[in-house]
């Protein structure tokens, strides 16, 4: 699906419509030593193996494409959740 890089849309700080433009989130890098990745690893220590199922196959081939929008008067940064999309194209 192709998508504008300018979105006319409702600002919450400004409390107004203006422009935003517009990217794709991408998820950022995981830290290795949060405490949920120590106590991971920890649980995966010893006699007993995986504590919870990895999911093999998944149902969606499609995932949900969020859109990251900023506000071009103050910069305020706000999500969209998108529609499940194989591919978004961002077009001028
Ligand atoms: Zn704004």
């Amino acid at each position: 699906m192709k998508i504008p890089s300018k979105i006319n849309t409702y600002c919450p700080k400004c409390n107004a419509h203006t422009e935003h433009t517009a990217s794709l989130y991408k998820k950022g890098k995981e830290r290795t030593l949060a405490i949920g990745a120590r106590r991971h690893e920890r649980e995966l220590h010893g006699y007993g193996g995986q504590k919870y199922p990895i999911q093999r196959k998944k149902a969606k081939v499609t995932d949900k494409k969020t859109l990251v929008l900023k506000c071009s008067k103050c910069g305020r940064v706000v999500m969209r959740e998108g529609i499940r999309l194989k591919k978004l194209e961002l077009v001028r």
